[in-house]
């Protein structure tokens, strides 16, 4: 294994890694990414909605996007952190732009602002109509080649070396051979975890790979049982499913059950819009609901990669109703961090989906993602490039939710390694790992899903620990598997600890907000 000397890694190429490294190596260090797969298989780069920001002042303020956050967060957003995201994501998508983002734009050239669920003003910059993610995609990584930084495709971040003094490595499996890099920073930019869901709209390297890694060097994470589901992905055989942009009900498309009526409000919060969609299935039988885009004027003009997305598929927009039912879409818990991005680990941040900073709460605000990896990237990047280690010498966790946090904490009983569980209770050999992932992803379909049961998610928590091996992965996706039975099992242990309704989380036998719940469930793999 050969081994160099780097300033920082950053794993992950999406907005969130690339934003980081852009800037790190603007301030002269030497930037590392790794990244799984090609430089551009990235959530980032199948955004569609766009960018929430509040770039024109009228009829809209920081004010109301930071309201809107927090009512869709319900009540356990960091309000600290949700003045940080809508105070600085104008200044950040101003940097995108004069990176040479193209936004669409009014015929006076003006930016052109839509509105979608949840937001109270016009306020998502969108590009190519749908197509926002392909346009900051391809802005960063021309960025980032300009900046000198250097990207290592096909190479995963799965170890990171914790020492006394914090990060002192990381180890990359690339196909066939193994990159031992050298650094005191690492940056966790791993994006979401879709992939432990039979439907997701992620794509496949989508695993959770970052929390996996946090949780096995030691680090704290927070808030995973807030999985949002995405209410109108296209329900036809594909994977992961296309979905049908929020920013279409924002244009008027409307959703019909199996009979052809309306049954819910098309822009109310995506949990709700979700949950209706399967309850109404539930009454039918049928699987999906339909949206009707037949009363949109110009779809093709307006939406033109998802007219060929749905023309290619043999759906014609202009005729036919859409089939669609929800798809786990963004997680908004992750690796719990400071403003910073500092995990509770000296040397190791995290930023983007992977990361947890108090700004989604419960439930993401449509368009907020985006924003949150260009600037909270940003924060990481000037807390390294200014000498930044950590929160505190100690990387505590009490530094980051400690009495002066708003929001209280409840911490979890410690996971167990696999490492340490007792001997005949995990398997010691590996099976298939695709056939083992497609069991943790049928069990948290059914007991972690947009509707939630005591004795499913028991009976998935079941399913998953009896998948944890003890012996180290040999492959890419033999350590996709790890990290999907891991964080599987945070999600599945938040979801049961969580006795109440709120958010992405909506249990059955708990179907209200429970006032001793606002609290972030916090968790660690102990020794
Ligand atoms: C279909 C779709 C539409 C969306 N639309 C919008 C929208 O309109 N607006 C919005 O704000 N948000 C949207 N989102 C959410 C948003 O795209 C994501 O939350 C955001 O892009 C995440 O950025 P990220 O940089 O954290 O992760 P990503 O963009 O997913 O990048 C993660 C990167 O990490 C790599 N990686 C993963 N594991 C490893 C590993 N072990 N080693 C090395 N590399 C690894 C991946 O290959 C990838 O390069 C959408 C998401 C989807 C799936």
């Amino acid at each position: 294994m050969s081994t160099r000397e780097v300033d920082v890694v950053v794993i992950g190429s999406g907005v969130a890694g690339l934003s980081t490294a852009i800037r790190m190596a603007r301030q002269g260090l030497a930037v590392v990414v790794a990244t799984k797969g090609e430089r551009g298989a990235t959530a980032t780069a199948w955004a569609q909605g766009g960018v929430a920001a509040v770039v024109d002042a009228s009829g809209d303020s920081i004010g109301l996007h930071a309201a809107d956050t927090l009512k869709a967060g319900a009540g356990l957003c960091d309000e600290v952190a949700v003045s940080i995201l809508v105070e600085e994501g104008p200044r950040r998508v101003a940097e995108l732009i004069e990176l040479g983002a193209d936004f669409d734009r009014e015929a006076d050239g003006a930016l052109a602002l839509a509105r979608e669920g949840g937001h109270s003003a016009a306020r998502v910059l969108h590009a190519g109509g749908a197509a926002t993610g392909v346009e900051v995609q391809r802005t960063l990584e021309a960025g980032a080649e300009a900046a000198g930084v250097r990207i290592l495709e096909r190479h995963a971040g799965l170890t990171v070396e914790i020492g006394e003094r914090g990060v002192e490595g990381v180890v990359l499996q690339g196909q066939g051979s193994q990159v031992h890099l050298s650094t005191e920073h690492v940056v966790l930019a791993t994006g979401g975890a879709g992939q432990l869901y039979s439907v997701t709209t992620n794509p496949t390297g989508a695993t959770g790979d970052g929390i996996a890694v946090a949780l096995r060097a030691g680090a704290a994470i927070a808030d995973v049982e807030f999985v949002q589901f995405h209410p109108t992905a296209l329900d036809v055989d594909l994977a992961p499913r296309p979905l049908l942009s929020e920013a279409l009900r924002g244009h008027g498309a409307l959703l019909r059950d199996a009979a052809g009526e309306r049954f819910v409000d098309e822009l109310a919060p995506r949990d709700v819009v979700a949950r209706a969609i399967v309850e109404a299935g539930a009454k039918t039988g049928a699987r999906h609901a339909w949206l009707d885009v037949t009363v949109l004027d110009d779809f093709a003009k307006r939406f033109p990669s998802l007219d060929q997305t749905l023309k290619g598929i043999g759906l014609d927009p202009a005729t036919d109703w859409l089939p669609v039912a929800p798809a786990a879409h963004h997680l908004a818990g992750g690796v719990l961090v400071d403003l910073n991005g500092a995990t509770t680990i000296d040397g190791l941040w995290a930023v983007g989906e992977t990361a947890d900073a108090g700004v989604h709460g419960a439930n993401r605000l449509a368009s907020n993602s985006l924003l949150e990896g260009l600037v909270f990237g940003a924060r990481v990047a000037e807390a390294i490039g200014g000498g930044g280690r950590g929160p505190l010498p100690t990387g505590a966790l009490g530094a980051l939710l400690g009495d002066g946090g708003q929001i209280g904490v409840r911490r979890l009983p410690p996971m167990l390694p696999a490492s340490t569980v007792p001997r005949g209770t995990v398997r010691e050999d590996r099976g298939m790992p695709g056939d083992d992932i497609a069991a943790v992803q049928q069990a948290m379909t059914a007991g972690a899903g947009v509707v939630r049961q005591p004795d499913e998610m028991a009976r998935a928590l079941d399913v998953v620990g009896a998948l944890k091996v003890s012996g180290p992965p040999r492959s890419i996706l033999d350590a996709e598997r790890d990290s999907i039975v891991l964080v599987a099992e945070a999600v599945l242990r938040g979801a049961l600890a969580r006795a109440e309704s709120r958010g992405g989380h909506f249990r059955v036998d708990f179907p209200r907000t429970e006032p001793s719940f606002e609290c972030r469930l916090v968790q660690q793999v102990g020794s």
